[in-house]
């Protein structure tokens, strides 16, 4: 295990939970767990992650709910697809204790030092090389993981000061990044940025707008039956950039690292420096910029929206043009970094190399852009190097069955250009991988690889026990017309004749709550619905399968439409492409997908199909040959 970032920390700890004997070598063990952008977890597509890295049997959820500063709702207002929390953690308090479970965790050691090469014989992995304290050492082992982050060959860039280094306070490295080269990986350069951070007492809160914490968002982690901050949550507060603040960023961009040449890298699309949303979005006369508290006890602030690698004092100067920060001080400026990426396209599924067996990618090195997307290739990159190392096959994650899936189809078959980022627009049956059933789309799968404890195993089964109780009940009791008086009472269509109580539940206006109120004064209520708070027959599973029965009940048409969809599209995923296969020699293909089929080389039908630029006819010929060959 190389990196203890967030993809290290959820890959070692897969690794060794699975009981194989685990290293995890990093460059500092007090930076384990460090989060060096903004302290914020979850949020749109990347709370999915969290919940599928935990419904898996990860840490990033778990820790989130005890070191939480300030907890929000997100996408209320749109469907139950894009509904998810947004949580941000204490800067301090979260890396210390993800330290304290790495240190504990059986089948776990660490160490201090530089990975600088990886042995290998009878083409696979045999060791790694590592220099640490001035003294060369060598760890025999059957797989590694490389979870490096920005450090290969990483640059710090402040306006036209540039720095060797991989973020703030962490050396780069190059000896591991030269040992890539060699090895055949195709290197590419990205970049990302991060934002100034300024003292809480030089804001003017007056002229900002408060975001209160949302208590009722509710846990991260499916282990928890509400989120556990040590104190009460946070504000954050609301502000906008000014015509003023263009005006001043637009005049100095000469001074940008990013627009004076000096970053070769490709940045992220989707997180833009305010620069760049400057001079992209010209027409738009502010951004919003959220004042983000970083730490229980410091009064550190993060300027989110404000990422920057101009100059300090143009950082400094713009800063003082947004309403409530006129006399803001400035802790730290913004700064952006380039570093050095492993082309995707050249590991599998597993995440294991095409080039070395035994050797997997996970992370930021990977072309991605985020803690949550980085622990989501962790987990399953330490799921499958304990399975290789053990003998055992090694698993994939379906792009239909999680977002996780997804994402790594999306890297494996795609390939990146810029930084990744996940959207929940990137999955075809968003309707099924929700915030709220990760659970039971991945537990079953951490319980059957050996990953689910007691608890979780329990707490799923106590949720599904508890929707199919609630569905028998409103499938077999019936309301009848005569007593539409209580609809009419509600605003309520009647009914003709009867109607059980969940075909009612479909209708859009009605609720649980309805539902309930109803059985009570027909007299036919007998509890069997799970409650809305946490107790009685159901456990702690209440209010979760409350919410799973609504909204199957409500969108049991898309999610039926979805799933036969879904269906189709594993049977492709389905279909095996033999791993020595030559696309080149297969007659009728046309030249353009001959070429791409061959550099991807895809291993199953369903991720041929995805390739960008393949054919469908080429596809159709595919299959012919495949089922012919069988
Ligand atoms: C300045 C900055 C700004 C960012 N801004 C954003 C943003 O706006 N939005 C966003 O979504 N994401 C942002 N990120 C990205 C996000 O922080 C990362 O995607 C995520 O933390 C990557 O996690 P990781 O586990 O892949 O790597 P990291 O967290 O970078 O961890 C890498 C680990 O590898 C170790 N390591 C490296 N080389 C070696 C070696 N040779 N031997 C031993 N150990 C080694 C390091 O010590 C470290 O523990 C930013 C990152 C940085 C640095």
């Amino acid at each position: 295990m190389v990196g203890a970032g967030q993809a290290g920390i959820e890959a070692a700890l897969a690794s060794s939970r699975l009981g194989r004997r685990t290293l995890c070598v990093t460059l500092k063990l007090d930076r384990i767990g460090h989060l060096p952008c903004n302290c914020s977890i979850g949020g749109p597509a990347k709370g999915h992650i969290a919940r599928e890295v935990d419904a898996l049997g990860g840490q990033m959820a778990v820790t989130t709910d005890h070191t939480m500063t300030h907890l929000r709702k997100v996408g209320t207002g749109k469907g139950p697809a894009v509904q998810t929390t947004r949580a941000q953690v204490c800067k301090t308090d979260y890396p210390l204790s993800m330290q304290s479970i790495v240190r504990l965790q059986p089948n776990l050691d660490l160490f201090e030092g530089e990975v600088t090469g990886i042995d290998a014989a009878g083409g696979r992995v045999t060791a790694v090389r590592v220099q640490a304290g001035g003294e060369s050492f060598r760890f025999d082992c059957r797989a590694v993981i490389l979870t490096t982050g920005t450090f290969l060959n990483g640059l710090c860039h402040e306006g036209r000061n540039k720095t060797i280094a991989a973020r703030q306070g962490d050396r780069a490295v190059q000896d591991l990044a030269a040992f890539l080269l060699d090895l055949g990986v195709r290197i590419k350069r990205f970049k990302t940025g991060t934002t100034p951070r300024i003292r809480l007492g030089t804001i003017n809160f007056e002229r900002t707008e408060v975001m209160p914490s949302e208590w009722d968002a509710g846990p991260m982690s499916f282990l928890h039956d509400r989120p556990m901050p040590k104190r009460e949550l946070l504000p954050t507060w609301q502000t906008r950039t000014t015509a003023e603040t263009h005006a001043l960023l637009s005049d100095n961009l000469s001074q940008s690292a990013m627009y004076s040449g000096e970053i070769e890298g490709v940045g992220p699309r989707y997180c833009p420096s305010i620069e760049d949303k400057v001079v992209r979005f010209a027409q738009k006369e502010s951004h919003p910029i959220f004042l983000e508290q970083e730490e229980w006890d410091s009064d550190s602030v993060y300027v989110q929206g404000f990422s920057s690698s101009m100059p300090a004092d143009v950082q400094l100067a713009a800063l003082r043009t947004i309403p409530s920060l006129e006399r803001a001080e400035m802790i730290r400026p913004g700064y952006a970094v380039e570093y050095d990426m492993a082309d995707p396209l050249q590991i599998g599924p597993t995440l294991m190399s095409k080039l070395l067996p035994g050797l997997f990618l996970a992370g930021q090195i990977n072309g991605t852009s985020g803690y949550e997307e980085a622990a989501g290739q962790g987990i399953l990159a330490g799921i499958n190097a304990a399975r290789f190392s053990a003998g055992e096959a090694e698993v994939t994650l379906p792009r239909t069955g999680s977002f996780i899936g997804v994402m790594v189809d999306d890297l494996v078959t795609k390939g990146v250009d810029d930084p990744y980022r996940m959207l929940t627009a990137r999955a075809e049956h968003r309707l099924l991988l929700r915030h709220d059933n990760a659970d039971q789309r991945l537990t079953p799968i951490a319980a059957q690889l050996g990953l689910a404890c007691d608890v979780r195993k329990r707490r799923l089964d106590d949720k599904l026990e508890a929707i199919e109780r609630g569905k028998r009940w409103l499938a077999d009791t019936h309301f009848f017309e005569v007593d539409n008086g209580l609809l009419d009472d509600r605003g309520l269509a009647p009914v003709k004749g009867r109607c059980c109580f969940l075909e009612l539940l479909r209708r859009p206006e009605v609720d649980l709550g309805t539902i309930e109120a109803l059985a009570r004064a027909t007299g036919v209520w007998d509890g069997s619905l799970p409650p809305e708070a946490d107790d009685g027959d159901f456990g702690a599973a209440g209010p979760a399968a409350r919410a799973q029965i609504e909204i199957e009940a409500v969108y049991s048409g898309y999610l039926k439409r979805q799933e036969e969809e879904a269906e189709l599209a594993m049977r492709l995923d389905d279909l095996a492409i033999p791993p020595q296969f030559a696309f080149v020699e297969l007659k009728g293909l046309s030249h353009e997908s001959k070429e791409k089929l061959g550099n991807v080389r895809p291993l199953t039908v369903g991720q041929a199909s995805r390739i960008p630029g393949v054919r469908p006819s080429d596809i159709a010929l595919l299959i012919g040959h495949l089922r012919q060959r069988k």
